[in-house]
């Protein structure tokens, strides 16, 4: 096999290349259509429409179709160009965009669809708070499995057929899957607010989970020691993620319109579990709960901190300064206790994510990697499509998108 060079993009502001406009409401999912100028949207406005870059540059709907209720989800795939598409009616429909066949999965709306080529499933979740996978040829029900709560993210690992399920109680469900029945592996707890999405890196083997509490976590199911990195990067819920294995990025969209983009090259450090202790872990200074000590010592308790890199139990007096703590994924600067402050050498101060503006609220992203383009579609009823790259290759020709005549991708 000939060697593959693979150069390493540099990540810089995104560029808007498209805007696509004219929808009655929100756009629910929309996709780009690899080697195309084309984009695929469903909306809840209940239209699904593939559009087509003119000459002008601008995108004109080519196909429109209007389906009987609302399109929640959809999921696309480039190889068969199957569009499987999750209805508000609880309906399931694979389309090569005449419609192959449709089937009831749920009762109540479709919240996520997913197609797994390999295995010919249609993996699907609904309001009704089940988890059902079907055969993407005849339509068929495989299986189903009832979830602690409605669902809005969902991954599937082809190779070990281990299906992840994010929901709304903040935990995230891992299920083994068989033909027509699955089995309970385990399920992670990190968040305090909805799994709002999830994104599953097959070759590192790390499950990345996105929060309406602003974090993402990255769960290293691939170390095997039951290692979670939190990533705080976001003032929002978070809406998105993304992972760009060429890059080694992960990209993570909230919706206050940020964009974070994350290099994941770097070695990560857990944070540290909170300690507890009656009095302050530098100064020995009572909390104000510690009577006992404070009727001894004639002093007033203070009230009790965590630094965020030791995770000592601190009075704010010995935790004045903030820092941030990039590895530790704290992209914002946090309390620190003062030892720790001084510690934190300017080089780890150094972030490890960039922070971007998309200046829509975003409901949902994609990442297109054989030209580095993003979509977001947002609650003002426009989808964007940008780059965010630039090629830095021997041949330096510029853009990411005008690389891939030039240079192996
Ligand atoms: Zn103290
Ligand atoms: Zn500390």
């Amino acid at each position: 096999m000939a060697a593959e060079i693979h150069p390493r993009p540099q990540t810089r502001k995104p560029v808007l290349l498209s805007k696509i406009e004219g929808f009655q409401d929100v756009v629910n999912t929309a996709v780009i259509i690899p080697k195309e100028d084309g984009v695929i949207s469903v909306s809840q406005d209940r239209t699904i429409r593939v559009w087509l870059k003119r000459d002008s540059g601008q995108y004109w709907p080519s196909v429109y179709h209007t389906m009987p209720v609302a399109c929640s989800c959809m999921s696309f795939n480039p190889e068969t160009r199957r569009i499987s598409l999750g209805l508000e009616n609880g309906t399931v429909s694979v389309c090569l965009l005449n419609i192959i066949h449709t089937h009831t999965s749920h009762q109540g709306g479709v919240t996520v669809v997913l197609f797994v080529l390999e295995m010919e499933w249609v993996l699907s979740t609904g309001q009704d708070k089940s988890f059902t996978w079907h055969c993407s040829e005849s339509g068929q029900q495989l299986g189903t499995y009832q979830t602690t709560a409605w669902v809005s993210g969902l991954q599937f690992d082809v190779e070990t057929r281990h299906a992840f399920v994010g929901d709304h109680s903040g935990q995230v469900t891992i299920l083994k899957l068989e033909q027509d029945n699955c089995s309970l592996v385990t399920t992670f707890k990190g968040h305090t607010g909805n799994v709002t999405a999830l994104c599953w890196d097959p070759v590192q083997r790390v499950l990345f989970s996105g929060s309406s509490d602003h974090s993402i976590i990255m769960w290293d199911i691939g170390g095997r020691k039951g290692t979670a990195f939190e990533l705080q990067g976001h003032n929002d819920k978070v809406q998105g993620l993304c992972y760009a294995s060429h890059t080694r990025q992960l990209i993570s969209c909230g919706s206050d319109g940020g964009i974070v983009i994350w290099s994941m090259d770097v070695t990560r450090q857990e944070t540290p579990e909170w300690l507890d202790s009656d009095s302050c872990q530098k100064c020995e200074q009572p909390f104000f709960w510690n009577f006992k000590q404070m009727w001894d010592s004639k002093k007033i308790g203070l009230r009790q901190h965590h630094c965020r890199k030791c995770g000592q139990a601190v009075c704010g007096k010995c935790s004045s300064k903030r820092s941030t703590i990039p590895l530790m994924g704290f992209e914002f600067e946090v309390r620190v206790c003062d030892s720790c402050h001084d510690s934190i050498t300017d080089e780890e101060r150094a972030p490890t994510a960039t922070f971007h503006d998309s200046k829509h609220s975003i409901i949902h992203m994609q990442y297109e990697p054989t030209r580095g383009w993003l979509l977001t579609s947002g609650t003002d009823k426009i989808i964007k499509v940008t780059c965010a790259f630039v090629c830095i290759c021997a041949c330096a020709r510029g853009l990411w998108e005008q690389m891939c005549k030039y240079c192996p991708v």
